[in-house]
């Protein structure tokens, strides 16, 4: 079996320095406990805030030990009621081929219902937190112009087709390519998007949002929650899901610079965390998983092949080579 695990912390930008790959053998299930084989892995920003010791909502991933996260497998071995050899599960034990778990650790999924990775991305936690910003925490209203950044990525291009979905009157996505930005507007929907790196966001934004915009998803932080600042229109929202932009910084980063602007616009900025919308998941997937299955919300899973990559896959998302979902098929 073999496991990847956290070998250094990271000063700025992760290296594969930063990871060990290490052969185990196959860990024996104790009673009571499922043996479960890998075969999709979950690779996601919140692995890099992990990665350092500074307290955060998740605990410091520890130095010599696994990297955690959402992994989907096959039950090798059981002897618990509800779980049999073959079943798929869904669980948080992270980047390895074997993973021991107790059954309260495991979550069923129905094969058949969506492709099993969807279940880590559009269906799964990517998803749900897409509309528990939106619905939950934005409260988005018919009518509202919104714009999302990290709109290419596995939440904001679900985030921005459910705001279409939900009668937005414009729905503005910025990405770091030509050709993220050609998916956004021709395949899924947006009714403009740009290439941040190509203008100042504040500018580009402003332009592809005359009338402004009356919420902001925030993937990204820094530069673009500025520019979604300026563009806000009276009693706009803000849904604060990332700052990605800074997660690999080594100085404390400047606050938006035009912040006092919250007085006159009267504007909310809120921070989420999805483990909080839990709940949702029901009605999530309910609402979801026909628009999946008919085609109408579209999907995309970047996939690289082999435990042994999933350092490299999480290197390569930080800089942006995922379209939608990165994921490691085992
Ligand atoms: P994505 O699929 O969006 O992948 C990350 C993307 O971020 C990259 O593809 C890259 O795309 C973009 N990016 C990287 N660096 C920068 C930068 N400096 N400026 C702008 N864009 C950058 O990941 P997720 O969909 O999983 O996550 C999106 C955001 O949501 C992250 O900030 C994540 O931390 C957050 N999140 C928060 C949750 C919560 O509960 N609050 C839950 C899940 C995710 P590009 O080519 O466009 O630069």
């Amino acid at each position: 079996a073999l496991e990847i695990r956290l070998a250094s912390r990271p000063h700025g930008t992760p290296t594969l320095e930063n990871f060990d790959l290490v052969d185990v053998d196959v860990p024996t299930p104790g009673p009571g406990q499922l043996l479960v084989r890998n075969t999709w892995l979950s690779v996601d920003p919140y692995m890099r805030g992990r990665m350092s010791s500074a307290k955060s909502y998740a605990a410091p991933y520890e130095v010599g030990k696994v990297m955690h996260g959402g992994a989907i497998g096959e039950v090798v071995k059981s002897d618990v009621d509800g779980f049999a050899p073959g079943d798929t599960v869904l669980h948080g034990l992270g980047w390895r081929t074997h993973a021991v778990l107790d059954p309260k650790h495991a979550t069923k999924i129905e094969p058949g219902a969506a492709p099993v990775p969807a279940y880590l991305g559009v269906l799964g936690l990517t998803g749900l937190t897409a509309y528990a910003g939106l619905f939950d925490v934005a409260h988005l209203r018919e009518g509202d112009t919104v714009f999302v950044s990290g709109a290419a990525g596995a939440v904001g291009s679900v985030a921005g087709q459910l705001a279409k979905f939900r009668g937005s009157k414009r729905v503005i996505g910025s990405a770091g390519t030509a050709e993220k930005v050609r998916w956004l507007t021709d395949e899924l929907g947006f009714d403009a998007a740009f290439n941040y790196k190509d203008a100042p966001v504040t500018e580009q934004l402003a332009k592809a949002a005359p009338d402004g915009i009356d919420v902001y998803f925030d993937n990204v932080g820094g530069e673009h929650l500025e520019a979604a600042i300026d563009s806000l229109n009276l009693h706009g929202r803000i849904v604060v899901c990332g700052m990605i932009s800074q997660y690999n910084a080594t100085e404390p980063t400047p606050a938006p610079r035009n912040l006092s602007q919250i007085i006159a616009k009267r504007f909310t900025m809120r921070g989420m965390l999805v483990g909080d919308h839990q709940h949702l998941r029901q009605e999530f997937v309910a609402e979801v998983a026909p628009l999946v299955a008919d085609g109408r919300l579209k999907y995309s899973e970047t996939v690289v092949d082999g435990v042994r990559n999933a350092p490299q896959a999480f290197l390569d998302l930080l800089a942006g080579a995922n379209t939608g979902k990165m994921l490691v098929r085992v």
